[in-house]
């Protein structure tokens, strides 16, 4: 079959991957001039590189994970860092199958990208209709305002913003002392992450909500200095993490999520996959961890797919991606709601977590990470 997916982020090439291992003629087309991703490092996690197994790049993922720690039993912590949410790391790589493995962006991309076939990437192509293009499956992976979801779906309500700005960057070192997991405020509802990479460098972000805190400067320097005072009373690699990044590498976005989950995945011959299908607020780390999930689930139902069946193929990718990518949805909304809490909701918030017991976070986790792709 000749399958055309429309955009080249890390859902769109995984899916060019997936229709290529299917034995189908690909084509990308993407709308940047160029080939380019941003917005620093990306966590993958054991379901995520489950699902890269099945896409043939399992091996070079795996050589990234995250170095065993020492600390590592700790994933939410107060802003000192003392554990909040206390999860067993090692545990959760036994029961799934898979480590933990975060990779700046731009190496992700270029894995892709190079399980493909040169020439199968066009850039400087805007699709302003997906329903037009000429081929037999369509793959819409045109992220978080989708035109494409817009013009299947036209009465679904569509991306709503969290009102929540977040900042990511790579520091260039470990800073001594250093922890890793997600840093709760519960004065402000603000959060900062910090999660080792494997190169020796820490991918983070941190958030914050302008009616609350003001509004950050806009120069790049300043804001910097801006959140790492705001941090002041941290712990202390944490504002040493953000004073060593260089300003210009900081990514700013306002998360969003989708206001409803969609009904389907796909209409006719045209499937909607990653953000486009489910964008969600990072506070799980499942974002694109589920737009790999996706491709794998579309390489099986495509091996054996022709013109004459692939919208049944299609209709198969809908029934097994809906149900669990709704319940990551609820669990990344809840996430949300509950880890920005701030006050004395926030207070109690934290009391509520320190009681949940390391075993019983670890089997849920466990259970949300596990991921069999066939
Ligand atoms: C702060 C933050 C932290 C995150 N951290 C993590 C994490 O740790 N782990 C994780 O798994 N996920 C994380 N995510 C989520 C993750 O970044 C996204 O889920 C992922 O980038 C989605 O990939 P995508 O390819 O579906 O969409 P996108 O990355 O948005 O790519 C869409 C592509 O389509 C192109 N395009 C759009 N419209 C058209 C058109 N009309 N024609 C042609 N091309 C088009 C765009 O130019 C773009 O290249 C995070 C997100 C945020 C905001």
């Amino acid at each position: 079959m000749d399958i055309t997916i429309v955009g080249a982020g890390p859902g769109g090439l995984a899916a060019a991957v997936a229709a290529h291992r299917s034995g189908h003629t690909v084509t990308v087309l993407e709308r940047a001039p160029e080939l380019r991703e941003t917005g620093a490092g990306i966590g993958l996690m054991p379901n995520a590189v489950l699902a890269l197994d099945r896409l043939g790049l399992g091996a070079a993922v795996r050589a990234q994970a995250t170095p065993p720690h020492a600390d590592s039993g700790a994933g939410i912590r107060d802003r000192w860092g003392r554990a909040l949410l206390a999860t067993d790391q090692t545990r959760v790589v036994v029961r799934t199958g898979a480590p933990y493995a975060v990779v700046p962006r731009t190496w992700l991309h270029r894995l892709l990208q190079s399980a493909l076939p040169a020439g199968v990437i066009r850039t400087g192509i805007p699709v302003e209709d997906a329903t037009r293009l000429d081929a037999d499956v369509v793959i819409a992976a045109d992220g978080a305002r989708s035109a494409t979801r817009s013009r299947l779906f036209p009465d679904h309500p569509g991306l709503v913003g969290s009102g929540e700005l977040a900042a990511r960057a790579i520091a260039p070192y470990v800073p001594a002392d250093a922890l890793f997991g997600e840093f709760l405020d519960h004065r402000t509802g603000e959060r900062t992450g910090a999660l080792e990479m494997a190169d020796g460098r820490v991918y983070w972000y941190a958030t914050w909500r302008e009616p609350i805190v003001g509004p950050a400067p806009t120069e790049p320097g300043e804001r910097l200095s801006w959140l790492a005072e705001r941090r002041a009373d941290w712990h202390p690699a944490l504002v040493e993490m953000i004073k060593a990044t260089p300003a210009d590498g900081v990514h700013i976005t306002e998360t969003a999520q989708l206001a409803t989950p969609l009904p389907a995945f796909h209409k006719g011959r045209i499937a909607l996959l990653g953000d486009a299908a489910h964008a969600m607020t990072p506070d799980l780390g499942q974002g694109g961890c589920q737009a790999f999930e996706d491709a794998a689930i579309l390489q099986s139902v495509l091996a054996d797919a022709t013109a004459a069946t692939a919208e049944a193929a299609l209709a198969r990718y809908s029934r097994l991606r809906v149900p669990r990518v709704t319940e990551i949805l609820g669990a990344a909304r809840s996430a949300h709601r509950v880890l920005g809490l701030r006050g004395v909701r926030g207070r109690v918030r934290d009391m509520l977590l320190r009681a949940v017991p390391r075993s019983a976070a670890t089997r849920t986790l466990a259970r949300q990470l596990r991921f069999d792709p066939v």
